[in-house]
């Protein structure tokens, strides 16, 4: 069974996220907590969080199909101590919520070194924040997702994907989020049929498909290896549609939240029919 849906807005209240993904016929959704662009929040009301859980429910959306996304201002990665400490505190609040919620995941970017501290030592930090995370919360998967390498971020490898889920001393609740433009840009080529058996093969020999929790489908505005994280609508970008095509019909990515990020989400209930329709194309 493939969860397909996309990043829906929660403005007005989380509880609108299960309404919108609905009205785009999504199995599937991410959607933020928070707002995104700031660091605190005021704590989820009861009313929020019940609503929530009944408009979730009416719609069928179970946690296995909800992938909440975490703040873009966190770097648990951080190489000073006092932006380290914001971020875990954050990123604890973050976690609190989707166990508020009895979600089973969060999906968050590993971090950055900001050309202070070495990659081993940011790649040690960002698995020393998610045990901290881990230890103060019950429940809740610390998905991390793969980054197309642009600026310092970490995490545009298998290697170091690898080398953070080693530094985590509970594996039973961490996972990965494949964002396909991400790893089009950080140089993994899934333009044609072997391509993707390729690069899948190198994920699961190197990070395994059983850490993998989610998807961000996302066609690429930017050039493959450009580590430039510009997304594009499915089809449109230089990545193309062989991709979500290989994804669709791969039963390697069934009961899984695939979730668009892309440009238009005026055209989402068409790409979400298009990627439904892959399904039987065999
Ligand atoms: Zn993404
Ligand atoms: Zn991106």
């Amino acid at each position: 069974m493939k969860y397909i849906g996309a990043h829906v807005s929660a403005s007005g209240g989380i509880e609108n996220a299960p309404l919108n993904a609905q009205q785009i016929g999504a199995t599937a959704f991410a959607f933020f907590t928070k707002n995104q662009r700031q660091w605190t929040a005021k704590p989820l009301t009861e009313e929020s969080i019940a609503a929530f859980k009944a408009n979730c429910a009416r719609h069928n959306f179970s946690p296995e199909q909800i992938l909440p996304h975490d703040s873009y201002l966190i770097n648990l990665g951080h190489p000073e101590q006092d932006g380290l400490e914001k971020s875990r505190d954050a990123f604890i609040d973050e976690m609190q919520r989707c166990e508020q919620l009895e979600l089973k995941y969060l999906n968050f970017h590993p971090g950055s070194h900001l050309r202070k501290i070495s990659e081993d030592a940011c790649i040690k930090r960002i698995s020393e924040s998610i045990n901290i995370a881990l230890e103060a919360t019950r429940g809740v998967t610390a998905v991390i997702e793969n980054t197309a390498g642009q600026g310092s971020n970490l995490g545009f490898s298998f290697e170091q994907l690898a080398a953070i889920i080693d530094g985590v001393e509970d594996k039973s609740r961490v996972g990965i989020c494949y964002d396909t433009c991400h790893a089009f840009a950080a140089g993994y080529d899934m333009r044609s049929t072997d391509g993707c058996e390729k690069v899948f093969a190198d994920f699961e020999r190197i990070v395994g498909f059983n850490y993998l929790c989610g998807m961000h489908l996302n066609d690429s505005r930017s050039e493959y290896s450009s580590k430039v994280d510009r997304h594009h609508s499915l089809g449109q970008g230089h990545l193309g549609m062989n991709v979500f095509q290989f994804i669709m019909q791969d039963p390697r990515f069934d009961g899984i939240p695939l979730i668009l990020e892309t440009i238009d989400p005026s055209i989402w209930a068409d790409e979400i029919d298009l990627l439904r329709s892959f399904q039987q194309a065999v």
